[in-house]
C-alpha cells in the first residue's frame, strides 16, 4: 500500500487501517499538515479532537493550553509518522495510472530525480488549499490569507499599513485573518454571504464560529463605537453581508441592504456608524460601497479545496460540487483499490476523520 500525504488523515490511516505498518510506504513532499502556515496561532480544535490515536484520549500535543498552536500539532503529526514503522520517502507524487493490477505512482523528489512507484492500494490522504480568487481577481491583486499568514510581519506592515482591507469571506478563516490584519490597516472590511453565528451560544453548528472568531465580533461591535468617536486613527472592523461585488476600472464596489445586515454585526456596519461607512444609497433600495484599487488589499478568504496529485486518472473521476472525488464512508472511490481519507475526501476537521478501511494487500515480504 501506498499512502501519499504526510498529514493527519495519513498517520490515522496508517495507525488504525488495519494494514501493518511495514507493509505501507507513505510518500509526502513535507510532513506536516494543511495549517502549518498559521505558524504560532493556536488551532480551534482542542487537544482530544486532534488525537491520531482514537484510544489515547489526552495525546501530549502541547505542554500547556487547551488548543494547540499550528506548529505544535505539525510537530505533533511528524512524530507520529516517523514513529509508526512504515518507510517513508519524502517525494512529490504526479500521474497516477492502472497497469493490470498495479498502480504506477510518478514520483520525483528533489536532488533525487523522478522514477516510477508500484502499489495494490493507493490512499489519498492529499489535503486541501484555500480556495483561489477568481481569475480577474487574482489578477487585480486579491491575496489568499494563508499568504497573510506566511509573509513576515515587516512585509504584512508595509503591505497593509494605513490601507483599507477587504476581506472576502465569512467562516472562522476569515474571521481570525480580519483580525491578524485589524492593527494595520486604516480599516477591515469582511464581506460575509451569511451570518454564520457563535457556537455554542447562537447555533450548535460547531463548524460556526468558534473562540478566536469572537475577538472579531468583539472588535466589530467596539470599533463601531470607538471609530466613530476618536478623531485620530483607531481599528476599524465592519462585518456585512453582502448582495454582489464586482471588479470596476477603478477599485472594487459592492452593495448590501439593510434587511440582510439585522444581525448584531452588520446592524453595526451600515453606513452612519463612522467615517469608513461611506456606502452611497441606490434607488432600489440598499448602499453601494467602493474602495479604489491604490487604497485596497482584498483578501480571499472563501474556504478549502481538495488537492489531488495532477493525474489523468484523477481528473476523470466525477466530482461533487466542491471538487472532491466521490467516494463511500471507507474512502473507497470507483477506481477498484484508490482510496481518500481526510480533507481530500471532504472532512472538514480531525476528529470527522475514518482511515479506509482497505482490502488486505500482499505483504511486501
Ligand atoms: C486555516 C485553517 C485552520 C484549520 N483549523 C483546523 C482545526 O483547528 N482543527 C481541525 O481539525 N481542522 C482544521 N483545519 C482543517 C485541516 O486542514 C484539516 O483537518 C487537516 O489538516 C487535514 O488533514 P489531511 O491530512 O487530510 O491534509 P493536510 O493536513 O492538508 O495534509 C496533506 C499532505 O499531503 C501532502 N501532499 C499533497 N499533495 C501531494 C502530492 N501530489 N505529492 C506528495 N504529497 C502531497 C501535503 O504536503 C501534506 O503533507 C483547518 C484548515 C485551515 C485551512
Amino acid at each position: 500500500m501506498v499512502i501519499v500525504g504526510g498529514g493527519p488523515a495519513s498517520a490515522i490511516q496508517l495507525h488504525a487501517g488495519g494494514v501493518p505498518a511495514e507493509d505501507i510506504l507513505v510518500i509526502s513532499d513535507r510532513w506536516g499538515t494543511g495549517m502549518d502556515f498559521m505558524a504560532e496561532a493556536s488551532l480551534q480544535s482542542y487537544v482530544e479532537e486532534l488525537a491520531i490515536d482514537g484510544g489515547d484520549p489526552f495525546p501530549e500535543i502541547t505542554a500547556d493550553g487547551l488548543q494547540p498552536s499550528a506548529r505544535e500539532y505539525g510537530a505533533f503529526v511528524r512524530r507520529t509518522l516517523l514513529s509508526s514503522g512504515a518507510t517513508l520517502a519524502e517525494a512529490r507524487i504526479g500521474e497516477i495510472s492502472r497497469n493490470g493490477d498495479l498502480f504506477e505512482l510518478q514520483i520525483s523528489a528533489a536532488g533525487s530525480g523522478s522514477g516510477v512507484v508500484r502499489a495494490e492500494q493507493v490512499v489519498l490522504a492529499t489535503g486541501s488549499r484555500p480556495r483561489r480568487p477568481p481569475t480577474a481577481w487574482a489578477e487585480s491583486g486579491a491575496l489568499t490569507f494563508d499568504l497573510i499568514y506566511q509573509m513576515p510581519p515587516s512585509r504584512r506592515r508595509s503591505l497593509l499599513g494605513g490601507r483599507s482591507v477587504v476581506v472576502v469571506g465569512s467562516g472562522n478563516s476569515a474571521m481570525q485573518t480580519a483580525a491578524l490584519v485589524a492593527p494595520l490597516a486604516s480599516d477591515t472590511l469582511i464581506l460575509a454571504t451569511r451570518y454564520q453565528g457563535m457556537f455554542p451560544f447562537e447555533t450548535l453548528d460547531r463548524f460556526a464560529w468558534r473562540s478566536h472568531s469572537a475577538l472579531t465580533c468583539e472588535l466589530v461591535v467596539k470599533s463601531a463605537q470607538s471609530c466613530r468617536d476618536s478623531a485620530s486613527s483607531v481599528t476599524c472592523v465592519r462585518f456585512l453581508v453582502y448582495r454582489s461585488l464586482s471588479l470596476t476600472e477603478t477599485g472594487l464596489e459592492m452593495e448590501y441592504t439593510e434587511e440582510d445586515n439585522t444581525n448584531i454585526l452588520g446592524s453595526r456596519s451600515l453606513p452612519g456608524r463612522c467615517r469608513h461607512a461611506t456606502g452611497r444609497k441606490l434607488p432600489a433600495g440598499g448602499w453601494s460601497e467602493r474602495r479604489s484599487s491604490t487604497d485596497v488589499v482584498v483578501i480571499w478568504a472563501t474556504g478549502s479545496e481538495p488537492v489531488y496529485p495532477p493525474s489523468q486518472l484523477l481528473e476523470g473521476i466525477d466530482k461533487d460540487v466542491r471538487g472532491s472525488i466521490h467516494c463511500d464512508s471507507s474512502g473507497r472511490t470507483d477506481v477498484p483499490g484508490l482510496y481518500l481519507v481526510g480533507a481530500c475526501s471532504g472532512r472538514r476537521s480531525v476528529n470527522e476523520m475514518q482511515p479506509a478501511l482497505a482490502a488486505s494487500v500482499k505483504s511486501i515480504r
